[in-house]
C-alpha cells in the first residue's frame, strides 16, 4: 500500500471534491477526466494546490486507455475510484447509445487495465436510481433493482459487470449508491456549476438566487407525499465523500462485491428544501408549479444502516448546512 489512487471523473463535482480531500489527507492521486461533462478549472485548482501529489491525464476512457497506461507505467496504485460517467437522466432517454457506450465501455476498459496491473480494489459511484420507483421506503440495499431511465440502466449494468468480475476473483468492489448530493466542501473550491444548465434541484435553486432564472419550476404538486412535491434524501457532499474514505478502508479486507447506500435516511420535499434555503440564506426563491417531470419518482430515501454498521459511517451535516454551503460556494465566484 503506497496510498496512491486512480480517480476517474476527477474534474466533476463529486470526483473533484473527493480528489481535493484525498490529496489533503496525504493520498497521491492519478486523476483522469475527458471534460465531456466537466471543465478544466477544477483540475487547475487542484493541481495548483497540490502540485506534487497530483498527476492529471485528459482521456476519454471509453475511447482509449493509452495515456493512462503510459502514465501509470512503473507506478504502483492501490485502488481505483470510478466517478466518471454521463449522468443526465433526460438526455440518456434520448441518447441511450451514448450512455451505454460511454458508461459501460469506460468501466470495462478500466477493469482490464486494473487486471493487467493486478490491482483489485474498486470503488464505484452508483446511484439510488438503481432502486427505480420503489414502493418500499426507506430503501435498503436488498431492495429490488429496477431501471427508470437509460442512465439508471447503465448503473445497474455496471454493478452487474462488477459482480461478475468479483465472483471470478478479478476485483473486490464497493458500490456506493448515492442519494442526492448537494452542498460544497469547507474550502469551497469545488462546487456544482450553476451556469452549466443543470437539471438537479439545488443548482436550479441557485440559478434563481443568482437571478439567472426568474423562477424555479416545481415538477408536480400532486404526488402521494407529505406536501404533494417529490421527496428525496439530500446528503452533504462532505458526508458523501467521507463515505468513500470509509469504503477505501473496508475494501482492503473485502473479497467480492458489496453495495452501500449513502444517504441521511431523512426525506425532504421540494417545498421544504426551498423554504430551508430561503430561511438560512435570506433569499426568496420565486417558484411556480409545473407538470411532473417524466421519469421522476414520488419518493426516494435511504435506509443507511448498512453503511453505519459495516463502514462505521454516518452523516453529520444538516439540511441547513447543505443550503448554506451550496450558496456560499457559488456566491464566492
Ligand atoms: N425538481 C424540481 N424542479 C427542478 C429540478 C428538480 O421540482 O428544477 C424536483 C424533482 O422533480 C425531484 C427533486 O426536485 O422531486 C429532486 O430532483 P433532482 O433532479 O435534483 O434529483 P433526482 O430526481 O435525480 O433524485
Amino acid at each position: 500500500m503506497n496510498n496512491t489512487l486512480i480517480v476517474t471523473g476527477c474534474a466533476g463535482f463529486i470526483g473533484g471534491t473527493f480528489t481535493f480531500k484525498a490529496l489533503s489527507m496525504g493520498y497521491k492521486v492519478i486523476g483522469v477526466d475527458s471534460f465531456i461533462n466537466s471543465n478544466p478549472s477544477t483540475v487547475n485548482k487542484i493541481a495548483q494546490k497540490f502540485p506534487e501529489k497530483f498527476i492529471f491525464i485528459e482521456e476519454d476512457l471509453a475511447k482509449s486507455t493509452n495515456q493512462l497506461k503510459q502514465s501509470i507505467n512503473g507506478i504502483d496504485f492501490d485502488a481505483v475510484i470510478h466517478f466518471a460517467g454521463l449522468k443526465a437522466v433526460g438526455e440518456s432517454e434520448h441518447e441511450p447509445l451514448k450512455y451505454w457506450e460511454n458508461n459501460l465501455i469506460s468501466s470495462t476498459n478500466l477493469l482490464s487495465l486494473m487486471n493487467a496491473h493486478k490491482v483489485k480494489k474498486f470503488i464505484f459511484s452508483s446511484s439510488a436510481t438503481v432502486y427505480g420507483d420503489s414502493t418500499v421506503q426507506p430503501i435498503l440495499e436488498s431492495n429490488n433493482i429496477q431501471s427508470t431511465s437509460a442512465y439508471g440502466s447503465t448503473k445497474i449494468a455496471i454493478e452487474q459487470l462488477l459482480k461478475d468480475c468479483a465472483r471470478a476473483g478479478l476485483v473486490d468492489v464497493i458500490s456506493l449508491r448515492y442519494f442526492n448530493p448537494v452542498g460544497a466542501h469547507q474550502e469551497m473550491i469545488i462546487h456544482e456549476d450553476p451556469y452549466d444548465m443543470p437539471n438537479n434541484l439545488m443548482p436550479r435553486i441557485i440559478r434563481v438566487a443568482l437571478n439567472l432564472d426568474k423562477k424555479l419550476h416545481i415538477f408536480g404538486d400532486d404526488y402521494d407525499t407529505r406536501d404533494g412535491t417529490g421527496e428525496r434524501d439530500y446528503i452533504h457532499i462532505d458526508d458523501l465523500v467521507e463515505g468513500h474514505f470509509k469504503a477505501i478502508e473496508y475494501v482492503k479486507n473485502l473479497k467480492g462485491f458489496e453495495a452501500f447506500n449513502l444517504g441521511t435516511g431523512q426525506s425532504v420535499t421540494v417545498k421544504e428544501i426551498i423554504t430551508c434555503f430561503e430561511e438560512v440564506n435570506g433569499i426568496p426563491i420565486s417558484h411556480e408549479y409545473a407538470d411532473r417531470r417524466s421519469g421522476d419518482v414520488a419518493k426516494c430515501f435511504a435506509d443507511p444502516s448498512k453503511a453505519s454498521d459495516l463502514l462505521g459511517w454516518s452523516t453529520r451535516k444538516s439540511l441547513e448546512d447543505m443550503c448554506l454551503d451550496s450558496w456560499r460556494a457559488v456566491k464566492k465566484i
